[in-house]
């Protein structure tokens, strides 16, 4: 049985920082959710690349036990986005997004993968992330990220997804352009209200907030010397915090809790290189050391 199930982008990033620029890197969303989420967990991913799509990058996703079964190879080029940040490194500036192979893409989930026991919806177009979502009994847990493009290119096919979804897992710019309204406060409320019972709001250096059904609960970021990209770092979060949860055998309160410091230490690890360099020889005991001192920074006695 498949443990966490992730649809979502496999891309080549150029992305330039303060701190220097790589061209064609490995990225998206499904590849650093699912790199970050292997750490704890069984991970299979529903995506498409090109011809293009280096073999090296393939490699690197097997080796660290991530199930490739649902990565079709169709004939065209990869998924590519640009982006740029300055000094102020909080958000990114999209300077083109080139959708390829993944215009034309319809995901089937394999035979075998369709009773997953969680469903990351990385972000991608909200009409492939409900077809995935269409293809499979209703898993224990069914997460969702999104950004701008989507809101504000498939509104009403993102809030027709948002009814089956129990967590939305986004940053707090899209939360406002989402809910229209400027206080993340009673953005919470819109966003519940319209199906996720769960909203979890990054906020780059300033760390990340849920908003669940009467609580709400804060973690900062943790403190780095060392920012240089800080491309994936949200998605690096939802993979620690889903990869988390799906290793335990309840879902409460104090598990969500415990989640969303893994998921900050799966983020800093990200934006301390470029690309997914840093996850590249990450293990587990420096994931298990920063959480440790994680912990400390936030202890009251
Ligand atoms: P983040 O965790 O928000 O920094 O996600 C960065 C990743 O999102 C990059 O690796 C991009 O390849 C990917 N990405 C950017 N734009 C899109 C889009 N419109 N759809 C899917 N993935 C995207």
């Amino acid at each position: 049985m498949v443990k966490l199930l992730v649809v979502g982008s496999v891309a080549l990033d150029s992305v330039k920082t303060p701190f220097g620029q790589e061209d064609d890197v490995l990225g998206g969303s499904a590849s650093f959710f699912a790199t970050a989420a292997s750490y704890f967990t069984e991970v299979s991913v529903i995506a498409v690349v090109g011809e293009d799509f280096p073999e090296l990058h393939l490699a690197f996703l097997r080796q660290r036990g991530i199930d490739l079964t649902g990565l079709e190879r169709r004939p065209g080029k990869t998924f590519r986005w640009r982006g740029e940040y300055s000094y102020q490194l909080n958000e990114a500036k999209t300077i083109a997004t080139h959708l390829n192979v993944f215009e034309t893409f319809r995901p089937v989930v394999p035979e075998s993968h369709r009773e997953p026991e969680m469903l990351f919806l990385a972000n991608i177009d909200p009409e492939l992330q409900r077809t995935v979502l269409e293809q499979v009994r209703r898993p224990r847990l069914v997460a969702c990220d999104t950004m701008n493009f989507w809101i504000d290119g498939k509104r009403p096919e993102l809030l027709r997804l948002l009814k089956d979804v129990d967590i939305l897992i986004i940053n707090d710019g899209e939360a406002r352009a989402l809910a229209g309204d400027p206080n993340l406060v009673t953005v919470a409320r819109t966003i519940q209200a319209a199906g996720p019972t769960t909203l979890i709001i990054k906020r780059g250096e300033y760390g990340v907030i849920m908003f669940s059904k009467d609580r709400v609960f804060a973690v900062p970021a943790f403190p780095l010397e060392q920012v240089k990209d800080p491309t994936g770092a949200g998605d690096c979060f939802a993979g620690g915090f889903m990869g988390y949860i799906a290793g335990q055998t309840e879902l409460n309160r104090e598990v969500f809790k415990r989640a969303m410091f893994y998921g900050g230490v799966m983020g800093s690890f990200a934006v301390e290189r470029f690309g997914t360099e840093r996850l590249q020889n990450l293990t587990r005991e420096e994931i298990d050391a920063r959480f440790q001192l994680f912990r400390e920074l936030t202890h009251l006695e």
